[in-house]
């Protein structure tokens, strides 16, 4: 069998399962793809900015031409924004694929990397995938803990990862914590910090400042949130000058293509559509956090795009929703069989996902509310 001859950590692996297609789902259960509604992987329900589909309209004449491999204005334009140099910054083919690149850069078989026990998926995907040892610490609350994975550090860790805000809870942990966590860190030690969501959240948290000190610190954001651009791919690291050059290295030459360079450029400037979005979230999460809590069903509040459920069965009421042409997120996968990850859509779409999910009756699973 040609598994034999394959590397060990590659069988070992389980794939990552995506929120499930609007085409696959028509396709399934003979539906009209129009009349899908898609609130399965956190994606921005106004579409792409404008301003970034006219620039990538703009740059399709040009396509015959290779990217700029470097990444020159893309590069900038972020470095300019942020207020840090250009050599800071590495671009990659989704922040995935950044993930991808710490981890080709600091994990072997005697490596481990240090996670939360619901923290994003893929950083265990990545640590099996390299032969590392994942070093899981208990999130009481869904809360990452930073105290506990401080004090899970040995010498052998090369990469801790903090979600934050975490997919698929919501949760933050703010300022203090961080700082605190970061005296802590000692210097072989890189630390993750995944900030996909953070431009929605109310109060700014700042963690470039360790960038811009110089410590072993790799900030990640992303196009496919609150940009819009999540079909794209395109997001980015923030590290020290040192730790973005090792990462330069580990990169193939055009990892990001020219128009996606082109749209993303377009997105980081378009300010209006950014704004739109976090009023629009603002308003559907506070939609179904009430909603939630009215009809006595436990959720995590969120400080993202997407709030976590508990409706009894998790598997049962996400095909029950699918059947309607909701899709939404079944969370077995993060060892939380009860509960659904439902993204934030357009009041419309909200206000079908609820009246689906009510005529399902969900169960609380018992426990507190957690608000
Ligand atoms: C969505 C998400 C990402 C972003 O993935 P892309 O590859 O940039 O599309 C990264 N981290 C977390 C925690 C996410 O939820």
């Amino acid at each position: 069998m040609i598994d034999t001859y394959a590397n060990r950590f590659v069988c070992d692996l389980v794939a990552y399962e995506p929120g499930k297609p609007i085409d696959e789902t028509a396709r399934e259960l003979g539906l009209d793809p129009g009349d899908i509604v898609k609130l399965a992987s956190n994606e921005n329900p106004l579409g792409p900015s404008p301003k970034a589909l006219e620039a990538m309209r703009t740059a399709l004449a040009e396509a015959h031409i290779y990217p700029d491999g470097g990444g020159y204005r893309l590069r900038s334009a972020i470095a300019a924004k942020l207020g840090l140099e250009l050599e800071h910054v590495v671009i990659g083919n989704g922040s995935n694929e950044i993930i991808e690149l710490l981890c080709h850069t600091f994990l072997n078989p005697a490596a481990e990397l240090i996670a939360a026990e619901h923290a994003f998926v893929v950083y265990k995907l990545m640590a099996t995938l390299f032969g590392a040892r994942y070093v899981e610490v208990p999130d009481p609350g869904f809360v990452h803990d930073l105290d506990a994975m401080a004090a899970a550090i040995t010498p052998q860790t090369r990469l801790v990862f903090i979600a934050n805000p975490n997919n698929p809870t919501g949760t933050l942990v703010g300022q203090e914590a961080i700082d605190r966590f970061m005296a802590k860190v000692p210097e072989q030690v890189v630390v993750v910090f995944d900030e996909a969501y953070f431009e929605f959240l109310e109060v700014p948290l700042d963690t470039l400042r360790y960038v811009r000190e110089g410590r072993n610190v790799c900030v990640l954001r992303t196009c496919s949130k609150i940009h819009g651009l999540a079909g794209l791919r395109v997001g980015y690291g923030l590290a020290s000058k040192p730790l973005a050059a090792l990462l330069q290295k580990a990169r193939q030459p055009f990892n990001v293509n020219a128009i996606a360079q082109a749209g993303a450029i377009a997105a980081l400037e378009d300010a209006d559509h950014v704004a739109a979005t976090r009023q629009l979230n603002r308003e559907g999460l506070a939609f179904y956090q009430t909603a939630f809590a009215a009809r006595g069903l436990r959720f995590v509040p969120s400080h993202a795009n997407f709030v976590l459920v508990e409706v009894g069965d998790g598997d049962r009421v996400f095909a029950a929703m699918l059947k309607q042409g909701v899709i939404v997120r079944a969370m077995r996968g993060y060892k939380l069989p009860g509960w659904i990850r439902i993204s934030v859509g357009t009041a419309a779409q909200n206000q079908r996902c609820l009246e689906v999910l009510d005529r399902e009756g969900c169960r609380q699973g018992g426990g507190t509310v957690l608000q």
